[in-house]
């Protein structure tokens, strides 16, 4: 027997029930919502001696948590299924939180040769040039790699559960095995698999990292991040790096966030059946270059995905190229009209974003991404028929002279 679900008690909730209930409070108003509290500022007790700078409660600064923030951290902790969760200003301000708290002078990080680009640059140039700390950066595909890039100072092994904008999937539980070996943390940056498609916690990671921008508020009009994991590794981070570095969530940004996060399961379904949907019809078109869909049987990692998220979905994001030089995708771009050639993902409308060839990261991409370049699309939530129409209208038109 399942226990009775009870909104206020997460553990007793399935998904769409957590995603509408946890995290909301009532407050004096008894609004059926929390409300947004605009507040910099609140009432200090009698005697305010004792609060500490540090503190991390709602109710004293808004820079040491405001009360929209504290609601969204409950409902993401409870999502992530983490003990605790903090929220950033954006998801870049969240990996730097986790870098900032975690990783000392002497300490070495091991992280996955595709990642997102800022983490690929604060790896490669900020982080190592002005403070001297270390990293190597290996291919997560293969584990004795992986292996073999620790060191005895390895505090951190930073990894994609899938990889932006590879779709790389990450053996999160034997990457986890392998940093637990050697001491170290397990950062999964978990924005391309949002819960409840998948939770990086249970198989094995200590510290989760959303992109909250992307899926989690999924309208496009809010920006934040998140970590999640132990009261350990949570605290520090808001007492050091929320508290003392101060990229902190706006009360609006974390309403707006929290009211997204309600509609995420039922719109990660929309997302993932369109995206698989357009991944094949992608994979049978002769003037489509190459395409990477884990979902697809001709992705390196497919075997993999269908294990690690347990026949879940693929997520919403792929990336491909038409046949041709740089003009001809941007031309294939230029000819869609219900696709909107944009940055970032995860939001209801869809967006695609050409790249090219050139840059030092893309020297790690495998062969198709280093000579075609790509389109990363971001599958949204317009019906897939029409999103289906869009892309062959495009090609039709791209290549029809
Ligand atoms: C977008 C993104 C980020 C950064 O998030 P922002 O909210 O834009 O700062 C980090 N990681 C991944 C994988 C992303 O796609």
């Amino acid at each position: 027997m399942h226990a009775r679900p009870d909104r206020h008690d997460p553990r007793t909730l399935s998904d769409l029930s957590l995603a509408v209930h946890a995290g909301i409070q009532l407050d004096s108003t008894l609004a059926l919502r929390t409300p947004l509290v605009m507040a910099n500022s609140y009432q200090l007790p009698d005697d305010p001696s004792d609060i500490s700078w540090s503190a991390t409660a709602p109710g004293l600064y808004t820079r040491n948590t405001g009360v929209n923030q504290a609601a969204l951290e409950q409902k993401l902790a409870a999502l992530d299924e983490a003990e605790e969760a903090v929220a950033l200003a954006s998801g870049v301000a969240a990996l730097h939180a986790v870098f900032f708290t975690h990783v000392r002078a002497g300490d070495h990080v091991v992280v996955s040769d595709v990642v997102y680009e800022a983490t690929w640059r604060l790896w490669t140039e900020l982080l190592p040039r002005r403070y001297g700390l270390e990293a190597t950066f290996v291919d997560v595909s293969d584990l004795d790699a992986v292996r073999a890039a620790m060191r005895p100072e390895t505090r951190l092994v930073c990894i994609e559960a899938i990889a932006n904008p590879t779709t790389k999937v990450a053996d999160v539980a034997a990457i986890a095995e392998i940093a637990h070996a050697g001491g170290a943390l397990l950062m999964v940056d978990s924005t391309f698999t949002p819960p409840p498609f998948f939770r990086p916690i249970r198989n094995g990671a200590d510290l989760v990292v959303h992109s909250l921008t992307k899926y989690l508020n999924g309208h496009g009009d809010a920006m934040g991040g998140s970590v999640a994991g132990r009261h350990e590794l949570i605290e520090p981070i808001k007492a050091d790096a929320m508290v003392d570095v101060g990229g902190i969530i706006s009360p609006f940004n974390a309403w707006q966030i929290q009211r997204g996060t309600v509609t995420l399961p039922l719109r990660l379904r929309q997302h993932f059946t369109s995206a698989a949907r357009i991944a094949e019809m992608l994979a049978d078109d002769p003037r489509v270059e190459y395409i990477a869909y884990p979902g697809l049987d001709s992705h390196p990692d497919h075997a993999l995905a269908v294990r690690q998220f347990e026949g879940r979905g693929f997520g919403g994001m792929m990336t491909f190229a038409v046949k041709g030089s740089p003009d001809v995708q941007n031309r294939f771009v230029a000819n869609l009209r219900l696709i909107t050639s944009g940055f970032s993902l995860g939001h209801d409308d869809s967006l695609i974003v050409h790249t090219g060839t050139e840059g030092g990261r893309v020297a790690a991409y495998p062969e198709p991404f280093r000579t075609h370049g790509h389109l990363r699309l971001s599958v949204g939530l317009e019906d897939a028929d029409d999103l289906l129409h869009d892309l062959a209208a495009a090609l039709d038109a791209t290549f029809s002279h």
